[in-house]
Formats: C-alpha cells, structure tokens, sequence
C-alpha cells in the first residue's frame, strides 16, 4: 500500500521513531499497523505515542477504518470547503492544502495500555496528504507511565 521506513526500530533509549511515507497524490494513507509495530518493538506496555507530522500541507487524524468510503468523503468534504480560490495570494499555489492540514492537525495522541493502542474497533490512524505526490515523514514519540526506577 504505501512504503515505510522504521530508521529507529530499535530506539528503545529515545523512543522516537522517524518513519517516511511516499504519497501519490491527495489521501489518507492508513499507518494504524506501523505505528503498532513502533509500539512493540518499543517495549513499552503502558503510557501514551505521539504521531507527528512535520509537514504543512499534510496532517494525522484518527477516523473509520471499516468503511474506506468514509476517508473519501472526509477529503470530498475538506475540498468542497476549502477548494483553491483566486483570492489566495500564497506564490505556491497550495494554499487549500495548506488549510486543510491545519484544520486536519498535525499530531494525535494514543494511549498505551498492556502493549498495545488503545483504538477504538473502527479508528484508525492516518496520515494525511494534501499535496502529493511527496516523499513524506512522521514521529511515533513512545513514552512510558512507567518510570525506570518501577522496573
Ligand atoms: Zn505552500
């Protein structure tokens, strides 16, 4: 589906993990089984990951994926609401996507618990590209309830 990279699969000392991502063009690009693999081979049980994206005309979300219909209509919705416009002065000529990552986020937060996300039945997680095709990256932060000094 889409490529990544785990550069520091086992960065159990900085739990920060620097994952790339190739878009084609605008979608969500589901990364719930990625940022799963970061969580175990962290070895952290309980705590909390923050998935970040550095860019910005893309963003994180967390949403349905059940039903792929559902993240097509969100990006049919955030076009209809934000299309390019005329009056857009930014030179890039991307000022939608730039909206639309900011409305979208650039980070979520997920909880930890006995090793594993704690995601609803439906939710996924999914970076979210609004300017493609790109060679994209994003953080998985693991921090641990656990302090050392517990262990
Ligand atoms: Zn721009």
């Amino acid at each position: 589906m889409h490529d990544t990279d785990l550069r520091e699969s086992r960065g159990e000392e900085r739990m920060i993990h620097k994952l790339t991502l190739q878009t084609s063009r605008e979608g969500f690009y589901e990364i719930t089984s990625t940022v799963s693999q970061v969580i175990r081979a962290s070895g952290v049980t309980d705590g909390i990951c923050v998935v970040y994206c550095p860019h910005t005309t893309a963003g994180i979300t967390i949403n349905e994926n059940a039903d792929p219909d559902v993240v097509r209509d969100m990006l049919f919705a955030l076009s209809k609401t934000c299309p390019e416009r005329p009056e857009f002065r930014h030179i890039e000529g991307n000022s939608s996507a730039h909206v639309k990552a900011s409305i979208i986020g650039s980070s979520v937060t997920v909880i930890i618990e006995n090793g594993r996300l704690l995601l609803g039945r439906w939710q996924g997680i999914y970076f979210c590209e609004f300017d493609g095709p790109r060679t994209r990256s994003y953080y998985v932060k693991v921090i641990s309830s656990i302090h050392p000094v517990d262990c």
